[in-house]
């Protein structure tokens, strides 16, 4: 079996353990005889797998009693509206820091739903970056403040989260549970699954309840968080297969640790750091070195053509999925948690010998 590399940005690369796992029971799972696809919802074998889920994230990250962990669907996108549906109140603004296309998305779709203000905005620039702390304005007395952790096209990510007066809401779809946070300094934390957690099809959130009580009673019941915290998820139909797969990705993180694996993480993003900056300029970074994110490694070459023929023999030589977003070039490697560190190794000699080929 020949697995590449895979730098995919997401859908991404999930641990083999897990896909393993997943294959082996795939024609009966847990003794029910039918796979996890074809189990009830209601039954009592899928409710293992979705409490394995639950108490994978609670434990993982260290969820507090007051807070829900809900698997919705929809994406993150669909949290982009979500979240100002339910707690963003008539007359009331929201803050939002534009670090990116990411949060320039969430921004849009909040402003569809009420005010918006925007606390700092580094959207634009070049090289990328997050703004500091001291660049922050917020507005007299927010409903919240919405922050991007880790913009996964831009590269960049916020490596300690801003202290603020109103409950602090962030999409953490490409660095969640890539790293310990401390869930009790956020209101609201969300995330596609698609990148550290599973297939897509699943969204997390983590939420502290008593925010939920702030959705306007109109608003319709699937868009609701306290619907879904009064069901525990299962108000309808839940994406199953990728509520099975959390539990497996959380089996194997605790196997190896969340710190263990954080610390794996910046080693692995260090080891392609240096090798673009000991490159003499053949290879340029594209984000600011503080805010250099350890899941989207972000570069560039002298040209397109040059980018374009790094990508196609990186490609050729099993390392898949390099080439930038559509809407900034480059190349983008992401290496999210279950990236394995051959893997690095593999594209930094790479990178060697093309330089050595092209420099
Ligand atoms: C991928 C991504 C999204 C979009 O997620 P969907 O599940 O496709 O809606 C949103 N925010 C960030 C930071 C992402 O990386």
């Amino acid at each position: 079996m020949a697995r590449v590399y895979n730098f995919n940005a997401g859908p991404a690369v999930l641990p083999l353990e897990a896909l393993e796992h997943a294959r082996d029971e795939m024609l009966d799972f847990a003794g029910s005889g039918m796979s996890i696809l074809e189990c009830s919802h209601r039954g009592k074998e899928y409710e293992a797998a979705h409490n394995e889920a639950l108490e994978g994230i609670r434990s993982l990250l260290g969820v507090p009693p007051d807070y829900a962990v809900l698997f919705l669907q929809g994406g993150a996108s669909l949290q982009f509206a979500m979240v100002p549906m339910n707690l963003l109140g008539k007359g009331q603004t929201a803050d939002y820091v534009n670090s990116g296309s990411w949060a320039s998305k969430a921004i849009k779709e909040a402003k569809l739903i009420g005010n918006v203000h925007i606390a700092a905005d580094t959207s634009k620039e070049i090289p990328t970056r997050i703004p500091r702390e001291d660049e922050l304005r917020f507005s007299e007395n927010p409903a919240y403040v919405h922050i991007t952790s880790n913009e996964t096209i831009a590269g960049t990510q916020w490596k300690r989260f801003p202290e603020t007066r109103a409950p602090l809401v962030a999409d953490m779809s490409s660095d969640i549970l890539s790293r310990p946070v401390d869930v009790s300094a956020f209101g609201l934390i969300y995330a596609g699954a698609q990148k550290n957690l599973a297939p897509a099809g699943v969204t997390l959130v983590i939420i502290r309840k008593d925010l939920a009580e702030r959705a306007p009673e109109n608003l319709p019941t699937m868009l609701k968080y306290r619907a879904h915290i009064e069901e525990n998820s299962l108000y309808n139909t839940p994406p199953c297969f990728g509520v099975y797969f959390i539990a497996l990705v959380t089996r194997w993180v605790k196997k190896t640790g969340l710190e263990n694996l954080y610390r794996r993480n910046v080693e692995k993003a260090a080891k392609l750091y240096a090798a673009i900056d000991n490159s003499g300029g053949f290879y340029r970074g594209t984000a600011a070195k503080e805010c250099r994110s350890d899941m989207n490694v972000t570069f560039r070459l002298q040209n397109e053509a040059l980018e374009e023929a790094f990508i196609k023999e990186a490609a050729r030589q099993g390392m898949k999925g390099l080439k930038g977003h559509r809407s900034v070039g480059g190349i983008r490697a992401s290496i999210y948690n279950a990236f394995p560190v051959e893997g690095i190794d593999s594209l930094v000699a790479f990178m060697k010998e093309f330089q050595r080929k092209n420099g």
